[in-house]
């Protein structure tokens, strides 16, 4: 049923351009039109990329604009960006898949330092050359978290780690945490947040040597959809432990 709604097009339509300009804008990011040229033609890999090699669940082109584009710029809101000297971040997306947040905001931010990370090989390539055709420097990095945050050439490294759809909070914590630099934040872009999963995320934070931040909730532009933005600063060193072995935050979460 989902594949009737989906344009069998690749080409964005001008009602889902404006749909994209005024969601950013409500989410305070103004687009030139230079970049939204860089969303059409995004698009369009992503259209060819998900027939391709089935790497995301593109449903309609209203739900890619406004789930997908105007989504990711979500994390854009976080208190941190506001910092002067944002533009020369660090930043690494934590389990980006098709590029989410990571290519986008690439696009409305492109002085920043992005590296795209997950555990998927074929994924991470398909963010790299997407990246390459739209003119945008992101690295590419395939790993998963629990390795790359014992391996010194990524422990401690980043400024900024953001992840969108990874993970509960408890287990976000262990794998993000240890990338950070001190003084750096995670921005964890959830949909529904129950309080427990709040509860169990802050005791495994301030043992990983973080803080928790007010969480700002929000709704999606046009859709409504309940997000919360989780933002965490790293204010100690974390325990050389952590993160522990693959799978196993998943398995015994802290907290
Ligand atoms: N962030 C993207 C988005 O919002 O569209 C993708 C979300 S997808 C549901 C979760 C992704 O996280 C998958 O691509 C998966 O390979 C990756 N992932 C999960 N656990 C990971 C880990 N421990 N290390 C690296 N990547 C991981």
């Amino acid at each position: 049923a989902l594949a009737d709604s989906a344009p069998s097009g690749t080409e964005l339509s001008g009602e889902a351009l404006d749909l994209l300009h005024e969601g950013a804008q409500a989410l305070g990011v103004s687009l030139s039109p230079a970049q939204l040229k860089q969303f059409v033609t995004l698009y369009g890999l992503l259209r060819q990329g998900a027939t391709q090699m089935n790497l995301t669940a593109l449903h309609s082109e209203r739900d890619v604009v406004l789930k997908h584009f105007v989504d990711s710029l979500g994390a854009l809101q976080a208190t941190l960006w506001k910092e002067p000297e944002r533009s020369s971040l660090q930043v690494l997306d934590l389990g980006t898949g098709a590029g989410f947040p990571a290519l986008p905001l690439a696009i409305s931010c492109p002085a920043l330092k992005m590296t795209a990370m997950d555990a998927t090989q074929k994924k991470v390539a398909f963010v790299e050359r997407t990246a390459e055709a739209l003119g945008l420097t992101v690295r590419g990095l395939s790993g998963r978290a629990e390795d790359l945050g014992q391996d010194p050439i990524h422990r401690g490294r980043y400024d900024v780690v953001v992840t969108r759809a990874v993970a509960s909070l408890p287990v976000l914590a262990e794998l993000a945490l240890p990338l950070l630099k001190e003084g750096g934040w995670l921005i964890a872009q959830k949909g529904q947040l129950e309080d427990a999963e709040v509860a169990q995320g802050e005791r495994a934070i301030s043992l990983l040597g973080g803080e928790l931040h007010p969480i700002q909730r929000s709704h999606l532009p046009f859709l409504g959809d309940a997000r919360a933005l989780v933002q965490v600063h790293k204010v100690a060193p974390t325990p050389a432990k952590y993160p522990r072995r693959p799978g196993i935050p998943n398995k015994r979460p802290l907290g």
